[in-house]
């Protein structure tokens, strides 16, 4: 499970040997001995730790429920984004699913979320040039997009790379119809990386289009893949500037409808959407725990969310991540295994289009979010595991790391500055350390948000052994005899809403 102590020691004293090459003859003995008794003190920390982790990772394996959970919340609420049946339906099988787990204080906490559906129509039809009239192009309404009038809009295509470009065409784009076409970048080892590199087409396309007088903006969709799949996402407009449909388009329809614009002729389409906004309504976040033995008021916080997008189950985003969270504190609880301090497990409502569910959760626990240790997200997949990432102080880090060092032979060991999830990034502004579960990214964004986010997409043993190291991860952090310590509030506030995804 990790590394044997005896070849370890070998390549400790061989990295305090060479470092040791650039120090005065008198400090160098010093230095060594001080690093080789830090680095054995981590390593017998995880030889005592290692134990835990194994025993975790075998009943994962073996009898593990994350799968089977995903199964049930797919097969009862696929469509669920914040507002809809799917979404209360989803609400109800959380807390089932955390009182079958064996959880404690099982609840629901109210919040407020937007209420919008995309409506039965979704049509992108070329009516010029002549030969291609009638081909149908695959699309999907940005979530939050207004509609089209009744029959729909017509209007010739211009293609832009980017806001500069847009801005650079001007009033060029009245009463036509923009297509935004930058790619996710390829060449990016970081899959998410280059989502954050094009994701702001998405996110503001319609706005800068519609202050131009754009008719509307079609988005090609957030995907390395080239197929036939449009992948939905949320939008948003301004209080002053004109509202104008928004849709994704596949990769395939993007590099189509490009291909005819760049090749001279005047591309026109039909665009109808009939989406709509509704009054805010009513829902919840829902929360259950393991509580502490000894200081059961300092919480270790574990989330995901429980909405998603409505092209499919929300199998891989994030309903691989609510199974996670409560077969993370299900294990625990089939071990025996309470820690020190109580685990805290929130499933988040309205991550997708509002972040509703993060912000109700910041204020209604305001009072105790000196108590929060530590907040850990899942949210980007079950794949199989790398690591964590984490705003964690250095010290915080030191304590940290002999647990996840345990996690080397599931290839889970990474630990490294990042942040958290959106969920968590209203206690983030507030101070409280956070962290992300990290599994390989190369195939997220082949179905995130689109038709393909499906249970199958999922591989069972992946998501199990998440869970697994999310359990070994919290149940390490809880149980430790010093408290992590807090990360001091940051200056500038992070703007609340600001959902990455
Ligand atoms: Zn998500």
């Amino acid at each position: 499970m990790h590394f044997p102590v005896t070849v370890r020691d070998r390549c400790l004293w061989l990295g305090v040997l060479v470092s040791a090459l650039a120090i005065p003859a008198a400090i160098q003995q010093h230095a060594a001995k001080d690093a080789l008794v830090a680095a054995k003190t981590e390593a017998s920390k995880t030889d005592a730790l290692a134990p835990k982790t194994d025993a975790i990772v075998h009943e994962a394996l073996a009898h593990g429920h994350a799968f089977a959970m995903l199964e049930s919340l797919c097969t009862r609420a696929p469509k669920r984004l914040a507002g809809s049946p799917g979404a209360d339906e989803a609400v109800k099988w959380a807390e089932a699913e955390m009182k079958s787990a064996g959880l404690e204080n099982v609840h629901l906490e109210e919040c407020r979320v937007p209420h919008w559906e995309r409506g039965a129509i979704a049509r992108l039809q070329l009516v010029a040039p002549a030969t291609f009239v009638e081909v149908k192009l695959p699309i999907l309404a940005l979530g939050g997009s207004v509609a089209t009038p009744k029959g729909g809009v017509r209007g010739e295509v211009v293609e832009v790379k980017s806001f500069d470009e847009l801005k650079k065409l001007g009033d060029a784009v009245k009463g036509k119809i923009v297509l935004f076409n930058r790619p996710m970048d390829a060449s990016l080892l970081d899959t998410f990386q280059a989502y954050g590199g094009a994701v702001d087409q998405r996110g503001r396309g319609a706005l800068e289009a519609g202050k131009l007088g754009a008719l509307a903006a079609i988005v090609r969709s957030m995907t390395t893949r080239i197929d036939d799949f449009p992948h939905t996402g949320a939008m948003h407009y301004d209080e002053a500037s004109p509202r104008v449909p928004a849709v994704a388009i596949s990769t395939a329809g993007a590099d189509r409808l490009a291909g005819l614009v760049r090749g001279g002729a005047k591309v026109e389409v039909q665009l109808e959407i009939d989406c709509k906004e509704f009054p805010d309504a009513l829902s919840h976040n829902v929360i259950g725990e393991i509580r502490g033995t000894s200081n059961p008021d300092e919480l270790v916080l574990l989330g995901a969310h429980l909405d998603a997008w409505d092209a499919a189950q929300g199998a891989q985003d994030d309903g691989a991540g609510c199974a996670q969270c409560i077969e993370a504190l299900r294990l625990l609880v089939s071990l025996d295994m309470r820690p020190k301090r109580t685990l805290r497990a929130v499933l988040f409502m309205n991550e997708e289009n509002g972040l509703r569910g993060g912000l109700a959760y910041h204020d209604a626990h305001k009072t105790e979010l000196e108590k929060h240790v530590l907040a850990l997200e899942t949210d980007r997949g079950g794949f199989a595991p790398r690591g964590f990432e984490t705003n964690a102080s250095a010290r915080a880090m030191e304590l940290m790391r002999p647990i996840v060092a345990t996690f080397e032979a599931c290839g889970g060991s990474m630990l490294k500055p990042g942040g958290g999830g959106a969920d968590i990034s209203p206690l983030e502004r507030d101070g409280v350390t956070v962290m992300e579960y990290v599994p390989d990214c190369q195939r997220y964004f082949d179905v995130h948000h689109s038709a393909l986010d499906t249970l199958d997409n999922v591989n069972a043993r992946e998501l199990e052994l998440g869970a697994a190291l999310i359990a070994a991860l919290v149940h390490g952090v809880a149980d430790l005899d010093e408290a992590l310590p807090p990360n001091p509030k940051p200056a500038a506030a992070v703007a609340p809403g600001a959902a990455k995804k």
